[in-house]
């Protein structure tokens, strides 16, 4: 093999950190190494539903690549990724362009599961990319400004979150914020405006100490949002949605975060998939493919009490990191090391102030844990942009 070529799809959490740490070990003329992703920038997903509520201008939550990866060191093509041919040892894009690697990284992120709920994919908005939260975040807009025009259309001020889990908890946090500011601006009664979360699993927060739980419905309950927990949709049409209760509830606007699987593209390259995701080794690689890696929401690891890691962030980074380094240690001859995630514990937003957490068996709430989150967020932006990036992004 003459300079390995290594193809890394997706600038998200997990392909980003396996760029950056394959940028800090090996020298310019170790590897040829290539970065695809649909935009020029690393958005951070787990901001997105500030954004997508109107909190924080979508900006905010993406960071330039240019200021973060070393041309000298990373050849970045942004492009769609349309296929994989693994048998090939290749990767088309959307345009045409084929590119061949020795070494493949897949990190694509997810993509909505709907579990085949009829209707979701063509009527349900979902946080997924900036381009998605800007299109939620003037929807909400637009459809108060349309009730002020059809003042018998209450449907118009009723937004429906459709999962009760890390996403749509965030959301409606910040949903809750920002609605006081959208009746004052469009003259609305904030009486008539309702946001229904509703969770089909018997709890909000699903694996959450039920005492967190408690204090995350509490607040939400304060800022107007209304759950109804244990209750699957089973509907979604162009007005509204239909509940298994045989309940329906009119809405022009639905926000599916209900659940997310493994990018189609892998699936459909052959890969053997689960949910979407590939059930990978403990160095990353896809089975029967000694050459190809997969991180963040397309991979899925198990515990030692054999249950999936749920798909985050805080895994994708750790996978990217330990990734880097193991095919800076294959360039070079070395031997890799084992992926063992080190759970630092779990933060949510709540919206400006507030947040819950669990960091080892320590409870936190309110200003606490939204502090916590804030540090974390810094950490984060430290590790790829350094100090610079962090005073930028990180808002006080
Ligand atoms: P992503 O970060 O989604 O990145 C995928 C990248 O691939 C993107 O840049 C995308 O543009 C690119 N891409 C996709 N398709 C193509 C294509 N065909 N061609 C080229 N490029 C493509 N996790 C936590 O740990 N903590 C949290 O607090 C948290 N909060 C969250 C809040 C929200 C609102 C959401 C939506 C998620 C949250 N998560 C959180 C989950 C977390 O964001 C994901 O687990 C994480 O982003 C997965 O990283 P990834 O690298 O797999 O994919």
């Amino acid at each position: 093999m003459g300079t390995p070529k290594i193809l890394i799809l997706g600038a998200g959490y997990g392909g980003l950190l396996t760029t950056l740490q394959l940028q800090k070990k090996l020298n310019y003329n170790e590897a040829e190494i290539t970065l695809v992703n649909k935009h020029n920038y690393h958005y951070i997903t787990t901001w997105l539903h500030e954004p997508a509520a109107g909190t924080a201008p979508a900006d905010h939550a993406r960071v330039s690549l240019d200021g973060i990866l070393n041309k000298d060191k990373v050849n970045f093509v942004k492009g769609t990724v349309q296929a994989i041919q693994p048998e090939e040892q290749t990767v088309t894009l959307e345009n045409g362009e084929v590119l061949s690697y020795d070494y493949l990284v897949i990190g694509l992120g997810s993509e909505p599961e709907t579990f085949g709920i009829e209707g979701l994919k063509e009527h349900a908005f979902s946080i997924r990319s900036i381009n998605a939260v800007r299109n939620i975040r003037e929807h909400i807009e637009y459809m108060f400004s349309k009730y002020k025009n059809e003042p018998d259309r209450t449907d118009y001020l009723t937004f429906i979150v459709g999962g009760a889990g890390f996403t749509g908890i965030e959301f409606c946090g910040e949903l809750g914020d920002r609605l006081p500011e959208l009746c004052r601006e469009f003259d609305v009664d904030p009486k008539l405006v309702k946001v229904y979360c509703i969770e089909a699993a018997p709890t909000a927060l699903p694996g959450f100490d039920p005492e967190l739980i408690q204090y995350a419905m509490d607040v939400l309950e304060r800022k107007g949002i209304e759950f109804k927990i244990g209750t699957p949709i089973k509907q979604c049409t162009p007005d509204g949605v239909l509940l298994a209760t045989g309940e329906e509830i009119k809405s022009k606007t639905v926000i599916w975060a209900a659940g997310v699987r493994g990018n189609s593209i892998v699936e459909k390259a052959g890969f053997e998939v689960m949910r979407g995701r590939v059930k990978v080794d403990e160095y990353l690689r896809a089975p029967g493919h000694e050459n190809v890696f997969v991180v963040g929401d397309c991979a899925l690891i198990f515990n030692e009490e054999g249950r999936p890691y749920p798909p985050t962030a805080q895994i994708a980074v750790q996978e990217g990191e330990t990734l880097g380094e193991n095919l800076a240690a294959l360039v070079r001859g070395d031997l890799p090391q084992k992926f063992i995630p080190h759970l630092q514990g779990t933060l949510a937003s709540l919206g400006k102030g507030e947040g819950i957490g669990q960091v080892g068996s320590k409870k936190l709430f309110g200003s606490t844990a939204a502090m916590m989150k804030k540090a974390s967020d810094l950490r984060y932006l430290y590790k790829i942009g350094g100090v610079g990036l962090a005073m930028k992004k990180v808002k006080l």
